[in-house]
């Protein structure tokens, strides 16, 4: 059963968190007609709720209606987290399994309450065709904005081969070492249809591998074909330097000084700090086969991060949040996307509210579709979820999906249940 043309979605009742800034108010009434709303507030006028064959009513009594969450981090089509019997992204899955493997992720992603994801990277152009199989109605799945395979030089996040293999499609990075060729890469991303270039600077941000200059060029030529362009960059170097380029917004950002912060500021660049992942492979990295080293420098980067992140606020930077989630086996999908805003509330200083808009209103930004979704409003696309415990009393409420009773997306309800065979493949995925 869906809203459709002929039948409106109402739901009457339940505390509303409309995302917008002001406090939680009790809901009369919110109308949804195909995919947008079209009001909020008393039952309109005209309008007869007894009508089932055009209205279905939903009653959240007792319970708390709110956008439905963006997580404006995560990766669908990596190949990760694994499944028992395959090997990660070393050429043994192939694209067409590797498409349908992604397509769940992003059936498993929806029915945790992620209406919206932004996709900072993935394999081949993967995500891409889920966006456009999606938007044509042919499976389900979030609302996807999505960049291609990281642009990177020699030495950077996603270059993980020797020199003499490069960098195939099935992995995450895709060479580019000089300007010329970073622009012919940009080229030919967009004209496969990528919303948003990812670039991408050193794993842990303890060199800088991508020049200003190169950085300037990639943000002019990408935004001349009217894509958007983030970077990976944890370092303080990098940092500053995609700063001064003026990408649209910078992932992590962990090792940033005070200096650094102040231009992005001053550039209006947005910071994504993305702890989710490193919150978790800190406490669970180990088991996943990290190494001592490596796990200091996750440790040094949270520790960075959460001060960044303080920072960055008291200089008025806008922060998006995003969680990682499919970066790695140790980050199984629908698991951890609410858990940025607990971080948010515990290490940046952020009343359980302005966690929630971060996750909702802010990111818009990170979908493309600021004024558009991330609120519950008149004139807004249907994106909605219920909640049956307070995410203001406890923001925990919003992980893993364990307190959904409801998921909308564009007017339409999502089967939390799913079927038998994604239970199946989910248990997988999360199976360590
Ligand atoms: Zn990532």
């Amino acid at each position: 059963m869906s809203a459709n043309g002929k039948q409106s979605l109402v739901i009457r009742n339940g505390t509303l968190i409309d995302s917008k800034g002001g406090p939680p108010v009790e809901n009369d009434a919110i109308v949804v007609e195909g995919n947008r709303i079209t009001s909020v507030g008393p039952v309109p006028g005209g309008m007869n709720l007894e009508d089932t064959e055009k209205v279905r009513v939903i009653d959240a009594s007792g319970q708390w209606i709110m956008p439905g969450l963006i997580d404006g981090h995560c990766h669908l089509s990596f190949g990760q987290p694994d499944m028992p019997g395959l090997s990660i992204a070393k050429g043994s899955t192939s694209p067409e399994f590797n498409t349908i493997r992604a397509a769940i992720n992003a059936q498993t992603v929806l029915r945790a309450g992620v209406t919206s994801l932004s996709i900072p990277g993935g394999t081949w152009f993967t995500d891409v065709a889920l966006r456009e199989a999606i938007n044509a109605g042919l499976i389900e799945g979030p609302r996807i904005y999505c960049a291609g395979r990281f642009i990177v030089t020699y030495g950077s996040i996603g270059d993980y081969e020797p020199s003499w293999v490069g960098t195939p499609e099935h992995t995450l990075g895709t060479l580019a070492n000089s300007v010329p060729e970073m622009i012919t890469e940009v080229r030919r991303q967009t004209k496969h249809g990528v919303d948003f270039i990812k670039m991408a600077d050193s794993t842990w941000g303890d060199n800088q591998t991508i020049s200003e200059e190169e950085l300037t060029a990639v943000v002019d030529e990408a935004h001349r074909r009217n894509a958007r362009i983030a970077i990976h960059s944890r370092g303080s170097e990098s940092t500053m330097a995609a700063a001064h380029a003026g990408v649209d917004w910078i992932m992590h950002a962990d090792l940033a000084t005070e200096a650094d912060l102040y231009a992005v500021a001053e550039q209006g660049v947005r910071i994504m700090p993305t702890m989710t992942f490193l919150e978790h492979a800190a406490k669970i990295g180990g088991d996943y086969g990290r190494g001592t080293a490596e796990m200091d420098l996750i440790k040094r980067n949270l520790e960075g991060a959460a001060e960044m992140l303080q920072t960055a606020r008291n200089l008025g930077v806008k922060v998006m949040a995003g969680t990682d989630t499919g970066n790695s086996p140790l980050m199984p999908y629908g698991e951890l996307h609410g858990n940025e805003a607990d971080i948010f509330v515990r290490h940046g200083g952020y009343t359980p509210m302005e966690a929630i808009q971060a996750c909702t209103r802010e990111n818009a930004f990170a979908v493309g579709l600021e004024d558009q979704v991330g609120v519950i409003d008149s004139g807004m696309l249907a994106d909605i979820i219920i909640l049956d415990q307070d995410p203001l009393a406890d923001i925990r409420v919003l992980q893993g999906g364990r307190h959904l009773t409801a998921v909308i997306k564009d007017g339409k309800m999502v089967d939390l249940a799913g079927n038998e065979a994604q239970e199946t493949a989910k248990l997988h995925f999360t199976k360590a």
